[in-house]
Protein backbone atom coordinates (compact mmCIF):
# COMPACT_ATOMS: atom_id res chain seq x y z
CA UNK A 1 0.00 0.00 0.00
CA UNK A 2 1.54 3.58 -0.66
CA UNK A 3 1.92 5.79 2.27
CA UNK A 4 0.15 8.86 2.21
CA UNK A 5 1.57 12.29 1.73
CA UNK A 6 1.46 15.02 4.07
CA UNK A 7 -0.47 18.18 3.65
CA UNK A 8 1.76 20.98 5.25
CA UNK A 9 0.17 24.28 5.99
CA UNK A 10 2.89 26.75 5.80
CA UNK A 11 2.41 30.52 6.96
CA UNK A 12 4.22 33.25 4.77
CA UNK A 13 4.65 36.71 5.01
CA UNK A 14 1.74 39.02 5.42
CA UNK A 15 4.14 42.16 3.54
CA UNK A 16 8.12 41.88 4.79
CA UNK A 17 9.19 39.07 2.75
CA UNK A 18 11.36 38.32 5.81
CA UNK A 19 9.00 37.04 7.96
CA UNK A 20 9.80 32.93 6.83
CA UNK A 21 10.58 30.44 8.95
CA UNK A 22 13.67 28.36 8.07
CA UNK A 23 11.48 25.64 8.34
CA UNK A 24 8.65 26.85 6.33
CA UNK A 25 11.34 27.53 3.31
CA UNK A 26 12.54 23.84 3.74
CA UNK A 27 9.00 22.79 3.87
CA UNK A 28 8.69 24.46 0.32
CA UNK A 29 11.81 23.03 -0.79
CA UNK A 30 11.14 19.80 -0.44
CA UNK A 31 7.21 19.22 -0.87
CA UNK A 32 6.36 17.65 -4.21
CA UNK A 33 3.18 20.55 -5.45
CA UNK A 34 2.28 23.79 -3.32
CA UNK A 35 -1.46 24.74 -3.85
CA UNK A 36 -1.23 28.84 -3.76
CA UNK A 37 -4.44 30.88 -2.95
CA UNK A 38 -3.26 33.14 -5.77
CA UNK A 39 0.15 31.44 -7.80
CA UNK A 40 1.38 34.93 -9.16
CA UNK A 41 2.01 35.96 -5.74
CA UNK A 42 3.28 32.86 -4.36
CA UNK A 43 5.66 32.59 -7.41
CA UNK A 44 7.30 35.91 -5.80
CA UNK A 45 7.93 34.80 -2.83
CA UNK A 46 8.99 31.50 -4.43
CA UNK A 47 11.54 33.65 -6.89
CA UNK A 48 12.72 35.42 -3.74
CA UNK A 49 13.44 32.39 -1.77
CA UNK A 50 15.04 30.80 -5.12
CA UNK A 51 12.49 28.09 -5.00
CA UNK A 52 11.24 26.39 -8.43
CA UNK A 53 8.48 24.36 -7.89
CA UNK A 54 5.11 22.66 -9.56
CA UNK A 55 2.19 25.28 -8.35
CA UNK A 56 -1.62 24.73 -8.35
CA UNK A 57 -4.51 27.25 -7.56
CA UNK A 58 -6.50 26.81 -5.20
CA UNK A 59 -8.87 29.79 -3.92
CA UNK A 60 -12.70 30.06 -3.42
CA UNK A 61 -14.51 29.16 -6.38
CA UNK A 62 -12.53 26.19 -7.33
CA UNK A 63 -11.89 24.57 -4.13
CA UNK A 64 -14.63 21.91 -4.58
CA UNK A 65 -12.95 20.27 -8.12
CA UNK A 66 -9.51 21.66 -6.67
CA UNK A 67 -9.79 19.88 -3.14
CA UNK A 68 -10.22 16.58 -4.94
CA UNK A 69 -7.48 16.90 -7.32
CA UNK A 70 -4.93 17.89 -4.65
CA UNK A 71 -6.50 15.00 -2.27
CA UNK A 72 -5.69 12.55 -5.07
CA UNK A 73 -1.83 13.87 -4.87
CA UNK A 74 -1.90 13.08 -1.27
CA UNK A 75 -3.26 9.57 -1.45
CA UNK A 76 -0.78 9.08 -4.29
CA UNK A 77 2.08 9.80 -1.21
CA UNK A 78 3.03 12.99 -2.34
CA UNK A 79 3.90 16.05 -0.04
CA UNK A 80 1.71 18.83 -0.31
CA UNK A 81 2.11 22.48 0.84
CA UNK A 82 -0.72 25.13 1.01
CA UNK A 83 -0.23 28.34 1.24
CA UNK A 84 -2.69 31.38 1.32
CA UNK A 85 -2.06 34.53 -0.19
CA UNK A 86 -0.59 36.07 2.89
CA UNK A 87 -0.28 34.65 6.48
CA UNK A 88 -1.30 31.28 7.77
CA UNK A 89 -3.62 28.99 5.39
CA UNK A 90 -6.93 28.67 6.87
CA UNK A 91 -7.76 31.74 8.56
CA UNK A 92 -9.99 33.60 6.33
CA UNK A 93 -9.32 31.60 3.43
CA UNK A 94 -10.45 28.59 1.98
CA UNK A 95 -8.00 26.49 3.96
CA UNK A 96 -10.25 25.37 5.91
CA UNK A 97 -12.28 23.32 3.53
CA UNK A 98 -8.69 21.27 2.19
CA UNK A 99 -7.87 20.64 5.92
CA UNK A 100 -11.44 18.97 6.48
CA UNK A 101 -11.16 17.01 3.31
CA UNK A 102 -7.77 15.86 4.46
CA UNK A 103 -8.83 14.80 7.23
CA UNK A 104 -12.04 12.71 6.18
CA UNK A 105 -9.19 11.01 3.91
CA UNK A 106 -6.71 10.35 7.10
CA UNK A 107 -4.57 12.43 6.02
CA UNK A 108 -1.91 14.01 8.27
CA UNK A 109 -2.24 17.33 8.64
CA UNK A 110 0.87 19.48 10.12
CA UNK A 111 0.96 23.28 10.55
CA UNK A 112 3.99 25.43 9.79
CA UNK A 113 3.65 28.42 12.35
CA UNK A 114 4.22 31.95 11.12
CA UNK A 115 2.38 35.69 10.59
CA UNK A 116 -1.34 35.87 10.83
CA UNK A 117 -2.62 39.62 10.83
CA UNK A 118 -5.29 39.70 13.33
CA UNK A 119 -2.07 38.65 15.75
CA UNK A 120 0.07 41.35 14.51
CA UNK A 121 -2.87 43.69 15.03
CA UNK A 122 -3.67 42.80 18.43
CA UNK A 123 -0.15 42.53 20.30
CA UNK A 124 0.35 46.09 19.27
CA UNK A 125 -2.99 47.28 19.75
CA UNK A 126 -2.16 48.10 23.11
CA UNK A 127 -5.76 46.82 24.24
CA UNK A 128 -6.39 43.62 26.41
CA UNK A 129 -4.87 40.54 25.07
CA UNK A 130 -5.40 38.07 27.68
CA UNK A 131 -8.44 37.11 25.80
CA UNK A 132 -9.75 37.96 22.77
CA UNK A 133 -12.45 37.17 19.84
CA UNK A 134 -11.13 36.36 16.29
CA UNK A 135 -14.37 37.40 13.66
CA UNK A 136 -12.47 38.12 10.70
CA UNK A 137 -15.17 39.71 7.71
CA UNK A 138 -18.06 40.71 8.87
CA UNK A 139 -20.81 39.26 6.57
CA UNK A 140 -21.69 40.66 4.14
CA UNK A 141 -25.26 39.72 3.50
CA UNK A 142 -26.97 42.63 5.39
CA UNK A 143 -29.20 40.79 7.90
CA UNK A 144 -26.55 38.09 8.47
CA UNK A 145 -24.23 41.02 9.12
CA UNK A 146 -27.18 42.76 11.45
CA UNK A 147 -27.93 39.60 13.77
CA UNK A 148 -24.05 38.86 14.14
CA UNK A 149 -23.57 42.58 15.01
CA UNK A 150 -26.19 41.81 17.95
CA UNK A 151 -24.37 39.19 19.60
CA UNK A 152 -20.85 41.00 18.96
CA UNK A 153 -22.04 44.65 21.02
CA UNK A 154 -22.23 42.25 24.27
CA UNK A 155 -18.82 40.68 23.85
CA UNK A 156 -16.92 41.02 26.64
CA UNK A 157 -12.95 40.44 25.04
CA UNK A 158 -11.02 42.27 22.38
CA UNK A 159 -12.32 41.72 18.95
CA UNK A 160 -10.16 41.57 15.98
CA UNK A 161 -12.05 42.03 12.51
CA UNK A 162 -10.30 41.84 8.47
CA UNK A 163 -12.03 44.74 5.91
CA UNK A 164 -10.57 45.86 2.69
CA UNK A 165 -9.80 49.59 2.12
CA UNK A 166 -12.79 50.33 0.44
CA UNK A 167 -15.61 49.12 2.78
CA UNK A 168 -13.34 50.12 6.20
CA UNK A 169 -16.05 52.92 6.56
CA UNK A 170 -19.34 51.62 5.88
CA UNK A 171 -17.66 48.48 8.61
CA UNK A 172 -17.11 51.26 11.04
CA UNK A 173 -20.00 53.22 10.65
CA UNK A 174 -22.05 50.13 11.42
CA UNK A 175 -19.70 49.33 14.56
CA UNK A 176 -20.56 52.48 15.69
CA UNK A 177 -24.04 52.32 14.96
CA UNK A 178 -24.52 49.05 17.41
CA UNK A 179 -21.94 48.77 19.01
CA UNK A 180 -21.65 52.48 20.64
CA UNK A 181 -18.34 54.50 21.26
CA UNK A 182 -15.61 52.32 21.26
CA UNK A 183 -11.62 53.06 21.42
CA UNK A 184 -10.70 50.94 18.34
CA UNK A 185 -6.82 50.35 16.74
CA UNK A 186 -6.64 50.45 12.73
CA UNK A 187 -3.58 48.63 12.27
CA UNK A 188 -2.46 48.89 8.95
CA UNK A 189 -0.19 47.78 5.95
CA UNK A 190 1.88 45.45 9.10
CA UNK A 191 4.98 44.69 8.25
CA UNK A 192 5.23 47.01 5.22
CA UNK A 193 6.95 50.47 4.58
CA UNK A 194 3.58 52.46 6.01
CA UNK A 195 3.15 50.16 8.73
CA UNK A 196 0.97 52.07 11.49
CA UNK A 197 -1.12 51.27 14.50
CA UNK A 198 -4.31 54.47 14.45
CA UNK A 199 -5.33 54.24 18.24
CA UNK A 200 -8.68 56.10 17.73
CA UNK A 201 -12.73 56.20 19.02
CA UNK A 202 -14.72 54.87 16.92
CA UNK A 203 -16.42 58.40 16.35
CA UNK A 204 -12.84 59.76 15.12
CA UNK A 205 -12.10 57.27 13.29
CA UNK A 206 -15.55 57.63 11.10
CA UNK A 207 -14.70 61.70 10.87
CA UNK A 208 -10.82 60.51 9.64
CA UNK A 209 -11.82 58.46 6.89
CA UNK A 210 -14.97 60.22 5.39
CA UNK A 211 -11.89 63.24 4.93
CA UNK A 212 -9.73 60.27 3.37
CA UNK A 213 -9.80 57.66 1.52
CA UNK A 214 -8.30 54.59 3.37
CA UNK A 215 -5.56 53.13 1.98
CA UNK A 216 -4.25 49.75 1.97
CA UNK A 217 -4.67 46.76 4.43
CA UNK A 218 -6.36 46.60 7.72
CA UNK A 219 -7.27 45.17 10.79
CA UNK A 220 -9.51 46.91 12.63
CA UNK A 221 -9.10 45.69 16.68
CA UNK A 222 -12.00 47.03 18.88
CA UNK A 223 -12.12 47.17 22.57
CA UNK A 224 -14.79 44.75 24.51
CA UNK A 225 -18.36 45.68 25.90
CA UNK A 226 -17.12 47.99 29.21
CA UNK A 227 -20.26 48.86 31.91
CA UNK A 228 -20.11 52.39 33.55
CA UNK A 229 -17.20 51.81 35.51
CA UNK A 230 -15.29 51.36 32.64
CA UNK A 231 -14.53 47.59 33.58
CA UNK A 232 -15.84 44.65 31.46
CA UNK A 233 -17.20 41.28 32.18
CA UNK A 234 -13.69 40.25 32.37
CA UNK A 235 -12.23 42.73 34.85
CA UNK A 236 -14.89 41.62 37.13
CA UNK A 237 -13.97 37.84 37.08
CA UNK A 238 -10.25 38.60 38.03
CA UNK A 239 -11.75 39.87 41.37
CA UNK A 240 -13.14 37.16 43.90
CA UNK A 241 -17.27 37.69 44.50
CA UNK A 242 -16.89 39.66 47.86
CA UNK A 243 -14.46 41.32 46.19
CA UNK A 244 -16.32 42.44 43.55
CA UNK A 245 -19.14 43.46 46.29
CA UNK A 246 -16.99 45.40 48.21
CA UNK A 247 -16.35 47.76 45.82
CA UNK A 248 -19.96 48.50 45.33
CA UNK A 249 -20.51 48.85 49.02
CA UNK A 250 -18.03 50.95 49.24
CA UNK A 251 -19.26 53.11 46.92
CA UNK A 252 -22.48 53.33 48.96
CA UNK A 253 -24.67 50.94 47.67
CA UNK A 254 -26.27 48.54 50.16
CA UNK A 255 -26.16 45.01 50.68
CA UNK A 256 -28.68 43.68 48.57
CA UNK A 257 -28.54 46.60 45.98
CA UNK A 258 -24.15 45.54 45.44
CA UNK A 259 -25.56 41.57 45.67
CA UNK A 260 -27.79 42.27 42.44
CA UNK A 261 -24.90 44.49 40.35
CA UNK A 262 -22.59 41.89 41.25
CA UNK A 263 -25.08 39.13 40.05
CA UNK A 264 -25.38 41.06 37.11
CA UNK A 265 -21.99 41.48 35.90
CA UNK A 266 -20.58 38.49 36.51
CA UNK A 267 -23.85 36.64 34.32
CA UNK A 268 -24.34 34.70 37.40
CA UNK A 269 -27.85 34.28 39.72
CA UNK A 270 -28.01 36.23 43.24
CA UNK A 271 -28.34 33.04 45.12
CA UNK A 272 -24.06 32.35 43.62
CA UNK A 273 -23.36 35.42 45.36
CA UNK A 274 -25.01 34.93 48.51
CA UNK A 275 -23.74 30.97 49.09
CA UNK A 276 -20.20 32.61 47.75
CA UNK A 277 -20.47 35.32 50.94
CA UNK A 278 -21.34 32.48 53.26
CA UNK A 279 -18.75 30.07 52.29
CA UNK A 280 -16.15 32.64 52.50
CA UNK A 281 -17.39 33.47 56.19
CA UNK A 282 -16.67 30.11 57.46
CA UNK A 283 -13.52 30.14 56.13
CA UNK A 284 -12.44 32.97 57.45
CA UNK A 285 -11.53 32.20 61.24
N1 LIG B 1 -4.63 34.31 6.08
C1 LIG B 1 -4.38 35.71 6.42
C2 LIG B 1 -3.80 35.82 7.83
O1 LIG B 1 -3.22 34.86 8.30
O2 LIG B 1 -3.89 36.88 8.43
C3 LIG B 1 -5.62 36.55 6.22
C4 LIG B 1 -6.22 36.51 4.86
S1 LIG B 1 -7.59 37.56 4.63
C5 LIG B 1 -8.15 36.97 3.06
C6 LIG B 1 -6.89 39.09 4.17
C7 LIG B 1 -7.13 40.19 5.21
O3 LIG B 1 -6.12 40.13 6.22
C8 LIG B 1 -7.02 41.60 4.65
O4 LIG B 1 -8.25 42.02 4.10
C9 LIG B 1 -6.66 42.42 5.86
O5 LIG B 1 -7.81 42.70 6.64
C10 LIG B 1 -5.78 41.43 6.63
N2 LIG B 1 -4.35 41.65 6.33
C11 LIG B 1 -3.55 40.86 5.59
N3 LIG B 1 -2.30 41.38 5.53
C12 LIG B 1 -2.31 42.51 6.27
C13 LIG B 1 -1.34 43.50 6.60
N4 LIG B 1 -0.09 43.42 6.17
N5 LIG B 1 -1.72 44.53 7.39
C14 LIG B 1 -2.99 44.62 7.84
N6 LIG B 1 -3.94 43.72 7.56
C15 LIG B 1 -3.61 42.69 6.78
Amino acid sequence: MIERGTLYLVATPIGNLEDITLRAIRILKEVNLIAAEDTRQTLKLLNHLGISKPLTSYFRHNESRKGEYIIGKLLDGENVALVSDAGTPGISDPGEELVSLAIQNHIKVSPIPGPVAAISGLIVSGLQTGRFAFEGFLPMNKRARKERMEVLKEEPRTMLYYEAPHKLIHTLKDMYQNFGERKIVLAREITKVFEEAVRINLSEAISLYEDKNPKGEFVIVVEGKKDEMGKSQLDWEELSITQHLKIYIELGMNQKEAMKKVAEERNISKKDVYKEIVKEKNLTP
